[in-house]
């Protein structure tokens, strides 16, 4: 597959639409990216990587962290996890209050903000700084030892977490959270607040594509099975209320963030990381979900 063709075109091609849609701005420090920012980076299992425009460049990671903390979570309570948090697509914003009510207190995944935050209480009850587990955790599947949370923004987003807070304190009325829900809601700010490339979370992310297994290290992260399972909960609830349309789009398991990064896997070939701030009125990065469509549609690969 010439994927150096392939990423130049459509970095040619996307310029049109940077800074078309909107980038977050509920949380400050975020609303200050550029939202002309375009990068991309496709890996294979073999070594490969191939990047164009600013996929060096670290950004926010916001909700693409959920899909590493359920890794995490997954890994220590296997199947019991689905006891807590279910997987099923909301229907609903990310950050939606009215569904957890009828519900008795379990969010319907792990991917809409209810959902992680049980996902980060199951991570508070095992580590003694869930965040650092997630952060090393990303450390090593990625590679890249640097990797941190970005202070400031896990500042303004810890100032503006009135919902999240919300979230946490009804889930607990029912039962479904066991710390303190402060801890819970400064370690999910903080995961939510980690700054990678294109590069890193595509490395990251590999693990997916790969059956489970690290390439270059050997590491086992998951069994084939939990890998199946949790990209077929990024197919159908990893872009927002709008997975329907993703999938119908671009074709590939996928989790999105308000930082505006999207990360893709097609099992047995790749992982794909595009980032570029401005937002859809869905919350997924317009210029993103363009070029991962036009990736699948130009290789014709998805996995479908
Ligand atoms: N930290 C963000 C929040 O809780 C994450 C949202 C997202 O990326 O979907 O609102």
């Amino acid at each position: 597959m010439d994927y150096t063709q392939i990423l130049t075109q459509i970095h040619h091609d996307i310029r049109p639409l940077l800074g078309k849609g909107r980038v977050a701005d509920y949380i400050p420090e975020l609303g200050k990216v550029s939202p002309h920012h375009f990068g991309m980076a496709l890996v294979t299992p073999d070594g490969q990587t191939w990047s164009v425009g600013d996929a060096a460049v670290p950004f926010s990671i916001q909700s693409i962290s959920k899909l590493f903390a359920c890794t995490l979570a997954f890994g220590l309570l296997g199947e019991d996890l689905w006891r807590r948090v279910g997987r099923e697509p909301s229907g609903n914003a990310f950050n939606s209050l009215v569904q957890l009510e009828y519900e008795q207190g379990v969010p319907r995944n792990p991917f809409i903000n209810a959902g992680a935050l049980v996902v980060t209480d199951v991570l508070c009850s095992r580590f003694v700084q869930a965040e650092a587990a997630v952060v090393q955790f990303l450390r090593r599947v990625s590679g890249n030892m640097a990797i941190d949370y970005d202070v400031a923004v896990a500042e303004s987003e810890r100032q503006h977490a009135d919902r999240n807070r919300a979230m946490a304190y009804f889930m607990k009325s029912f039962g479904r959270i066991d710390m303190p829900v402060e801890a819970v809601v400064n370690a999910y700010c903080r995961q939510c607040a980690i700054a990678m490339t294109c590069e890193d979370l595509a490395r990251a992310a590999l693990f997916l594509a790969n059956g489970g297994v690290v390439p270059w290290s050997g590491e086992r992260v998951l069994d084939p099975s939990p890998t199946k399972r949790l990209s077929a909960l990024m197919l159908t609830c990893g872009t927002y209320d709008e997975a329907g349309d993703f999938v119908y789009r671009v074709g590939l398991p996928a989790k999105s963030g308000v930082g505006g990064g999207i990360v893709a896997v097609l099992p047995g070939e790749c992982a794909v990381c595009v980032w570029s701030p401005a937002l859809d009125h869905s919350g997924n990065s317009l210029a993103g979900v363009q070029a991962l469509e036009w990736l699948t549609t130009l290789s014709g690969h998805s996995i479908f």
